[in-house]
């Protein structure tokens, strides 16, 4: 018997997942925008170095993304190592969250109608006494959440903040492994993956799609899963038209926050930093570094998210280099002249300008629940969506989020074919 036949819009994690798990079921043909496959997946090998533009960590023991890396045989390898913050030109060990931290995650747990966390601290943070907490919170949500502390949601933080764990993993040899092994099962099963290919519209009706690209291939299935960054269907910048409209407004997208992200791996001749440092956490313009810990490699990445990494994405990689040292100048007192005489090479990751994703990854806001309820329902058995923004669980914006929307609507197909 023939298989039906789907269309899978974007070959990042989500997409290549599903893939890979309906490819029994369905004829399945992946299309996608860039040149190269993973999406926000992407490790490059530079000299002897792999360097990841985009995920870098495994967050903690995400069932589903460990489970796929034993499959595939690819080692995570846990981090150790000790957190600096960087505060009135000293360094010190962070063995615990600031002052005030327990009474705020409790005022977490009793908001019952939900507001933002600026609303929040306003409301019950506001004395002079919790100016340190106040800081830090706006600090930890634009670094960790790439979330504007204006718009973040108080119920969606404190799932993430719940479900966080200490442990956290590298993948050996790059995320892109991974990835890879997905495209070499894929390929063996006659699934095709075009790049270079960005859809414009989707024409559709009950049973049936019509996908129309920018150089106007046009591609048939009887189903569609879109899962393209939610950046891609907002604020009218929308990549992707729909022919009739959605049952719903597009313009939902809106309500799930996405925050930019610049990130610079710089390579240095001989480490000038703590040895046993694995995070730094400062106030500089590059407010958070990592090192390559356990391996002591002399790279150092620089990373700043939220409305500072939007503030700066204008800026040309020259420029951002040139500030990304001076955050390391003042942070370690060293000459920035010294610094640029000490730098092998750098590579800017200024994921603004990446096309087809245009920023970094989701974070909830007050109404992102519902937008992502609308997206995840299947339309007319027709049109699905997946990716990492419609998760609604504790490890939102992370590679486990996309693979956990994955399988999700691959669930949805299996069900409707009547499979389970
Ligand atoms: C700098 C950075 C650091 C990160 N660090 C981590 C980390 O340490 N750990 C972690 O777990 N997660 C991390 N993440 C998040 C993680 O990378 C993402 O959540 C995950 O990879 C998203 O997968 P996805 O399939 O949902 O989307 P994507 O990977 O974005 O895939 C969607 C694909 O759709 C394509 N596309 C878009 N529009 C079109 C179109 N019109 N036609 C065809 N194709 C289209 C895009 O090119 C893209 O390839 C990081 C992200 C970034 C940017």
């Amino acid at each position: 018997m023939t298989k039906p036949t789907l269309l899978i819009i974007g070959a990042g994690a989500s997409g290549l997942l599903a893939a890979r798990e309906l490819t029994s079921f369905y004829e399945i043909t992946i299309l996608e925008a860039n040149d190269r496959i993973g999406g926000r997946i992407f490790s490059l090998s530079h000299e002897s170095e792999i360097i990841e533009a985009g995920a870098e960590f495994v967050h903690g023991n995400l069932p589903i993304t460990l489970t796929l890396l034993k499959e595939a045989g690819i080692k995570p390898v846990k981090i150790s190592g000790k957190m600096f913050r960087h505060e009135q030109e000293k360094f010190s060990a962070v063995t615990e969250m600031t002052d005030g931290w327990d009474d705020l995650l409790q005022k977490m747990e009793e908001v019952e109608k939900d507001m933002t966390m600026q609303e929040l601290l306003m409301k019950s943070f506001s004395s002079p006494r919790y100016e340190a907490l106040r800081r830090q919170v706006v600090k930890y949500l634009a670094g960790f959440d790439l979330a504007d502390v204006a718009r973040a949601s108080v119920q969606g933080t404190l799932k993430e903040w719940q479900a966080e764990e200490q442990d956290n993993y590298r993948v050996r040899g790059g995320y892109q492994s991974l990835i890879n092994y997905f495209h070499e099962k894929l390929k063996a099963e006659g699934v095709r993956v075009n790049t270079n290919t960005a859809v414009q519209k989707v024409r559709w009706e009950p049973g049936s799609v019509t996908l129309t690209t920018t150089t106007g291939a046009a591609f048939m299935a009887s189903k569609v899963l879109v899962t393209v960054p939610i950046s891609m269907l907002q604020f009218g910048k929308t990549s992707l038209q729909f022919e009739p409209k959605l049952p719903f407004e597009t313009e939902i997208a809106n309500d799930i926050g996405f925050g930019a992200v610049i990130k610079l791996v710089l390579k240095f001749k001989t480490p000038f930093w703590q040895t046993n440092a694995v995070f730094i956490l400062s106030d500089e313009v590059f407010p958070t570094w990592w090192t390559q810990l356990p391996s002591k490699n002399p790279l150092m990445t620089g990373w700043v998210g939220g409305p500072a990494a939007a503030a700066l994405s204008h800026l040309d990689d020259e420029e951002l280099v040139t500030k990304g040292l001076s955050s390391l100048a003042t942070l370690y007192n060293i000459d920035i002249a010294e610094l640029h005489q000490q730098l092998e090479w750098a590579k800017v990751f200024n994921w603004q300008k990446t096309s087809y994703v245009n920023g970094g990854y989701s974070y909830a806001m007050i109404g992102t629940r519902a937008a992502q309820t609308s997206f995840s329902t299947p339309i007319e058995d027709t049109i699905f969506f997946a990716g990492e923004a419609l998760y609604n669980g504790g490890h939102p914006g992370t590679v486990e989020a996309a693979f956990f929307t994955a399988l999700e609507a691959a669930q949805h197909f299996k069900k409707n074919r009547g499979e389970i």
